[in-house]
């Protein structure tokens, strides 16, 4: 899951940076409000978390160019003390929700997991394709009951996997999901990544049926 946080205040917005990826949320930062904007629309942000007083282009603008731009991504504004009126006009103008500044990790992780909460088939902790289960807040990954060791990124690429399990997904897709912009990808990274995950959640299992499956000329796919 991919995430933009848009906030002029560099100290806010690397802590932000920060505390999400080790929630396993891929980060991307803008510091001013024409580039928050460039960058959501693109449209591969799963969230976005924008300062309502930014440089450039202000929070609240942007919320309404982009909803105008059929960029439907749940927005979570950040506002300061005494702008609760913005908030409000925040919300109508299609934000989902708000924090006040100060606010703890805590506080903003909670938000951002309701407001990324998947659809009501899937339980929003774990997600679970045939026997293999991944925890979203415990970050255990089992299969035929057994731990699997993952790492960061293998994780991630696993999530967006069963996220959009039976569903094929192009490399380009994987990449830019999984990846941040800072990242130096290359179609061959997601081959070697799949890879990983196989030798950790397939080969293991002889016994059982694969369920990373490589649909040539077009991606890959999770499903039983
Ligand atoms: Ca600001």
């Amino acid at each position: 899951m991919r995430i933009l946080v848009v906030e002029d205040e560099h100290r806010i917005a690397s802590s932000l940076k920060k505390g999400l990826e080790q929630e396993h949320y891929v980060v991307d930062v803008a510091y001013d409000g024409q580039t928050g904007f460039d960058m959501a629309s693109e449209g591969v942000f799963d969230l976005l978390i924008l300062d309502l007083m930014l440089p450039g282009k202000d929070g609240l603008t942007l919320v309404k160019e982009l909803r105008a731009q059929s960029i439907h991504s749940p927005i979570l504004i950040l506002t300061a003390k005494g702008q609760t009126q913005d908030k409000v006009i925040g919300l109508n103008a299609g934000a989902d929700d708000y924090l006040v500044k100060p606010f703890s990790f805590e506080e903003l992780l909670a938000r951002v997991r309701a407001l990324s909460r998947r659809p009501p088939t899937v339980s929003p902790e774990t997600i679970t394709v045939s026997n293999l289960t991944l925890n979203q807040k415990t970050f255990e990954v089992r299969r035929d009951d057994q731990v699997i060791n993952l790492s960061k990124k293998e994780f991630t690429l696993l999530l967006f996997l069963m996220e959009h399990q039976g569903k094929i997904l192009s490399k380009d897709q994987i990449i830019s999901h999984v990846w941040d912009y800072d990242a130096d990808v290359l179609l061959n990274t997601v081959e070697v990544y799949i890879r990983a995950l196989r030798r950790k959640i397939d080969l293991p299992f002889k016994q059982l049926i694969p369920l990373i499956k490589t649909v040539r000329g077009f991606g890959y796919k999770i499903e039983e």
